[in-house]
């Protein structure tokens, strides 16, 4: 088997700037809520991230929902919304499409595109994004091997692209008392095998308030180049992940709190 392109090479790390921000090579966040809801909402979240001086913003506008009977997203009105504030703001934007249908339009109005764990392996959809200029976040799936992760990373560098930054989500094992569990040690063996910068996101797999900040130190000291958070003005009447979305008031503390765990 050929050397594959996400391979450690010794004298390449992959560096996928962002906004000014440079994944791989200093510590970034990305932060907003866990759905675009409304314009206003994300306007009041885009607030709190430039006062904390965190330049990107996620919020996502279709969701891969358990049911068809929850919440699915504003979808393309939410993409329209996402990137308007991001234009009225200077933020980037950051959101997950779940088909190629949606790559086309979504490319054109939003800088960065993630695919979802559920779509780790959809690799018609991988293929079809490394097609387009934006940086992608992969993230990994919810049963999938560290080697599956990042065998799936290489239908994304197929062809030259090169602008990936590998989430790590957490797996599904038998433990109840975390929303998923979170396998800290996946983070440097992700950097023993890849040049490509990897970011955690500790609100999924917490699945509760408590538990994001102690997940977040725990990333950040295993080594991340930066961490994707949830934060909403008022969780508790959010339209998902009540549970797990840092409240914006109580962002900035937490800001601070990783930043300065960062830099030890
Ligand atoms: C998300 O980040 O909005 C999300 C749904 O996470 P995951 O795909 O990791 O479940
Ligand atoms: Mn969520």
């Amino acid at each position: 088997m050929s050397e594959m392109l996400y391979s450690k090479n010794p004298t390449k790390k992959t560096i996928v700037n962002i906004n000014g921000v440079k994944f791989g090579q200093e510590f970034g966040i990305i932060a907003g809520p866990c759905a675009v809801e409304s314009k206003e909402q994300l306007i009041e979240v885009a607030k709190t991230l430039l006062d904390s001086d965190v330049k990107i913003m996620r919020a996502s506008a279709y969701k891969p929902r358990t049911t068809p009977y929850s919440f699915q997203g504003m979808e393309e009105e939410g993409i329209d919304i996402l990137s308007e504030v991001g234009k009225e703001t200077g933020l980037a934007t950051e959101t997950e499409i779940t088909s190629i249908e949606q790559i086309k339009h979504a490319s054109k109005k939003i800088d960065v595109l993630r695919v979802g764990a559920r779509n780790m392996q959809n690799f018609e959809l991988l293929k079809a994004l490394n097609k387009v200029d934006n940086p992608v976040i992969l993230k990994n799936g919810l049963a999938s091997t560290i080697d599956e992760f990042l065998g799936a990373s290489e239908y994304l560098l197929q062809g030259g692209k090169t602008n990936v930054i590998l989430c790590w989500r957490g797996i599904r094992t038998y433990e109840t008392q975390t929303r998923f569990t979170a396998d800290v040690l996946a983070i440097p063996i992700l950097k023993e095998l890849t040049h490509l910068p990897v970011i955690a996101d500790p609100s999924h797999p917490a699945g509760r308030l408590e538990l994001v900040t102690p997940l977040s130190k725990a990333f950040v000291a295993a080594g991340v180049d930066g961490l994707i958070v949830e934060t909403h003005p008022d969780p508790k009447n959010s339209k998902g992940d009540t549970l797990q979305q840092i409240p914006l008031k109580e962002f900035e503390k937490y800001v601070q709190i990783v930043r300065n765990y960062a830099k030890k």
